[in-house]
């Protein structure tokens, strides 16, 4: 089965956490992905197990899918969705003609097993697995953030989380889950940092609203906020 395990040529770790400009496991992710779309359009869009992926989630989720309509690829895509579309139509026929086998009866008893019914057959219209893009990632996700578990073990990789931009919001949270006791005190002494700076780069900002001190140079807390938003969400995956 191709995931985006197969595509891990992301740069390190090491790499990652010294960038500091974003969250080491979502630059990661973002990477793998980058890679992922490489691949997906080059060899596996009408690969037959990528086919049926795509008819068991009824397509990407909603970001994925503008990301692909961004990415402009109409004849790979035109493809995928001739399956969908057929595989929807076939379904919506099949539920049709099962829905006119349902008994009209007035009886409460028949009323009670056609709404049974009625509700297993409208099943087959709903999606039996989630976006491959958001599995795929969710994986690489639990890969990246253990692999940071098992590396902060060591003393030099931890100064050098120390020193990094630190996880979004989301990967903390994620990482909390599975940490060790030591990585969780590491963990929560980073995201207090973080958030103690852009705390005072966000009282800043308020202290420049105020007319008294409005005419003093605008500096870094002004875009306190959008630090602040992205630190909670992470990078766009
Ligand atoms: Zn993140
Ligand atoms: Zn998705």
């Amino acid at each position: 089965m191709v995931t985006l395990a197969l595509f891990n040529k992301s740069p390190s770790l090491i790499e990652a956490l010294r960038n500091v400009e974003d969250c080491p496991v979502c630059l990661l992710c973002k990477e793998d992905l980058e890679y992922f779309y490489r691949w997906y359009f080059n060899e596996y869009y009408n690969d037959t197990t990528w086919i049926a992926k795509i008819l068991d989630s009824m397509g990407f989720c909603s970001k994925h899918s503008w990301d692909l309509i961004r990415k402009g690829k109409d004849h790979e895509m035109s493809l995928v969705y001739e399956y969908l579309v057929k595989s929807t139509i076939v379904k919506l026929e099949r539920v049709s003609e099962e829905l006119k086998k349902l008994e009209l009866n007035k009886s409460r008893i028949r009323k009670v097993i056609n709404n049974k019914h009625l509700k297993e057959i409208k099943k087959q219209l709903q999606p039996i697995e989630v976006c491959p893009i958001c599995k795929s990632i969710s994986e690489r996700t639990t890969t990246w953030i253990e692999n940071l578990l098992m590396d902060l073990k060591d003393q030099e990789i931890k100064e050098l989380y120390l020193d990094s931009y630190g996880l979004c919001m989301n990967h903390f949270n994620l990482a909390l889950e599975s940490a060790p006791p030591e990585a969780v005190e590491t963990l929560i002494q980073k995201q207090t940092e973080v958030l103690r700076k852009i705390n005072s780069d966000l009282e800043e900002y308020s202290r420049k609203r105020d007319y008294r001190y409005a005419h003093e140079p605008k500096g870094e807390e002004q875009t306190a906020w959008i630090r602040a938003i992205k630190f909670f969400v992470g990078k766009e995956l």
